[in-house]
């Protein structure tokens, strides 16, 4: 038998991980421990649940548990659980490499903004293991896999460069993973600093976990006792527990279901988004699913919610699936379904209890995960207007950061308006100044301010509420005699023939440039603007795609509208009944154009722009 110690290198890339971790946890050295106890959990899970068809294994009747023994004079400390352990080929694999590639570049971006790297990013990067070698210049893992036959394997590493593995005597199944502890670490071969700290984050684990033969914590499937009975501290706690948050949740959803399909759940919304919502949920983990109180998976959100709920965190434990049961096997199951549509309306259901009855929450909530959750208008057409009910907005009529629903928009409505209008914009202060909005600012009615990316991509799914149908105040096609109020005629408006005869210039200058000119209605103190034809799309999705596609020439011909009562629109038709080939004319014409594109971001060629605004002042200071 050879017994021969084999050598390997860390990837680059880990190196680089793990230097990235050591120094950025250093204020919360505890992690490490958690992450221990959490993966001889898994390794634990992974046996049991390899246990309910194939009692072909190692040691088949071991206690699952988790043992943790520390030595205070030797500064020492181990963890060994029955799991599943790792064969040879599965330490180099599972151990010697990071589980998601995009890891250390979001650590890297995440660094470079100098946000603070937590444990709870690490948590959810998966790169848990590596905690470990910030308290200690040396790991030995000692393992045996539950495969019948297989070898024990022992593995050492300082974390830096690489690692040796050699063949072990250990006899029973399972991991062991011990070590000596650094000098400032010490703490943690203190028996009570340690039950400190499982009692804090693992109190919910599974398996028993014995600290130098003391057993530790309770196990309690909380989500099986009657709500009453269940304490805030516990949620809270076991929260934490699921989802290696370091917060409170905002609030949470208790339910047990018997009829076409049996479950219980106990369902949590974070009280903060994770630093990248939309990324972060396509490898979430945090919704744990057990069938009949075994544990399965721990990412089930991807089959059991859609993805707009998907910051949802939790435990669905059911009666109805299979026990033989494998991954593909659940994926593919009817109760799985059911309890999904199930989920998605209770969630709903929970949201709109917030809403009615405590809107400092939801709007908590909503400022958090609105982003996400509003995306659900265009995939979840069952539940579209439970989710309109639910959308909030800034608009005309709330100060910023304030927020309204379409029910209190509509509310609000004049009896002659019969269309929800809204606009779209990056932000406020852009909008704000946007010339579109003056007539409905001067007339008082109300503009919802779609200033979310999302909001872009979702206003196409957005086609009326009680019977109002929204529209982008940046189309042609609003009705503005229905709505207008007593014209406040201060200012002589251009009109008839010579405004027609001006028109003609525009539209000759200006050429194939623009769609159509036309005199505005809506516009106050502005002397032109861009509309969208009916059927274009909407200025912000252009803007858009241009941000993702920039060799493309994207822009859509626009449709201009000019401002009869502005003087300067007046001053022209002055030098239109002049000479109508008059050259501060047709320049003033260009320059008009290309403001408005400039206001709307799509100015292609400033140079151009400045250099006619230089002839034209020169002009003016003649
Ligand atoms: P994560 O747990 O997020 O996958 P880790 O670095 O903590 O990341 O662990 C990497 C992998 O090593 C685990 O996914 C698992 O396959 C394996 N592993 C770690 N600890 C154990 C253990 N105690 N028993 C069996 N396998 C383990």
């Amino acid at each position: 038998m050879t017994k021969g110690k084999e050598e390997h290198a860390f990837r680059a890339e880990l190196s680089q991980l793990l230097d990235l971790i050591t120094h950025s946890l250093y204020k919360h050295p505890e992690v490490f421990l958690r992450e221990l106890v959490s993966n001889a959990s898994d390794a634990l899970n992974r046996l049991r649940f390899r246990k309910l068809t194939d009692k072909n294994i190692i040691d088949p009747e071991a206690d699952l548990e988790i043992r943790i023994e520390t030595d205070e004079d030797k500064d020492t400390f181990s963890i060994e659980d029955t799991g599943i352990g790792m064969t040879k080929s599965q330490l180099i694999e599972d151990i010697g490499t990071v589980a998601n590639s995009g890891t250390l570049k979001k650590l890297k971006e995440i660094r470079a903004q100098d946000k603070e790297i937590d444990a709870d990013i690490i948590g959810r990067f998966g790169v848990g293991f590596y905690a470990t070698f910030m308290v200690t210049d040396q790991v030995i893992i000692e393992t045996r896999s539950a495969e019948p036959g297989a070898k024990a394997w022992r593995w050492i590493s300082d974390g830096k460069s690489g690692y040796t593995i050699e063949e072990s005597d250990r006899e029973k199944r399972g991991t062991k993973i011990s070590f000596k502890l650094d000098e400032d670490y010490e703490e943690f071969s203190n028996d009570a600093r340690v039950k400190n700290v499982i009692k804090k984050y693992s109190n919910f684990v599974d398996f028993p976990i014995y600290i130098n033969g003391n057993r530790e914590n309770t196990i309690q499937a909380l989500w099986r006792k009657k709500e009453k009975n269940i304490s805030e501290e516990d949620l809270n706690e076991f929260y934490k527990f699921v989802t290696m948050d370091y917060q409170d949740p905002l609030g949470h959803l208790h339910l047990d279901l018997e009829g076409v399909v049996n479950f219980k759940a106990l369902l949590f919304v974070p009280s903060q988004a994770p630093y990248d919502l939309f990324q972060d949920i396509q490898n979430k983990k945090g919704l744990h699913l057990y069938a009949n109180r075994v544990f399965i998976q721990d990412d089930a959100g991807n089959e059991l919610l859609p993805e707009y709920l998907r910051f949802i965190s939790g435990v669905v434990d059911t009666k109805d699936l299979p026990l033989n049961i494998s991954r593909e096997t659940t994926q593919h199951s009817p109760a799985m379904s059911k309890i999904k549509n199930i989920l998605a309306k209770k969630i709903l259901g929970m949201l709109e209890d917030w809403a009615k009855n405590d809107p400092g929450k939801y709007e908590k909530f909503f400022k958090n995960f609105g982003p996400l959750f509003k995306t659900g208008i265009n995939t979840d057409f069952s539940n579209k207007d439970r989710i309109m009910n639910l959308l909030r907005y800034e608009s005309t009529h709330t100060d910023k950061g304030v927020y309204t629903s379409l029910q209190d928009y509509v509310e609000r409505m004049d009896d002659e308006q019969d269309e929800i209008y809204y606009i779209t914009g990056d932000n406020r202060e852009v909008v704000e100044k946007n010339p579109n909005l003056e007539y409905f600012i001067d007339n008082g009615i109300e503009v919802l301010y779609f200033i979310h990316p999302v909001d872009a991509l979702i206003s196409s799914s957005l086609d009326e509420y009680e019977d109002k149908e929204f529209k982008s105040i940046e189309k042609a096609d609003i009705d503005f005699d229905r709505t207008k109020k007593e014209k406040k005629s201060d200012q002589e408006e251009l009109s008839g023939k010579p405004l027609e005869s001006l028109i003609d210039v525009f539209k000759e200058t200006l050429g194939n440039r623009v769609e159509d000119v036309k005199a505005s209605k809506r516009l106050v103190s502005s002397p032109a603007t861009l509309v969208v034809g009916k059927d274009g799309m909407d200025p912000q999705v252009e803007r858009m795609m241009k941000m993702m596609n920039q060799q493309g020439n994207l822009n859509q011909k626009k449709i201009l509208e000019i401002n009869p009562s502005h003087p300067i629109i007046r001053n022209l038709n002055r030098l239109n009944i002049g000479n109508s080939t008059d050259e501060t004319l047709r320049k003033t014409i260009l320059q008009l154009y290309e403001s408005t594109l400039l206001l709307d971001g799509n100015l292609d060629d400033p140079a151009e722009f400045v250099k006619r605004m230089n002839e034209l002042m020169t002009k003016a200071t003649e």
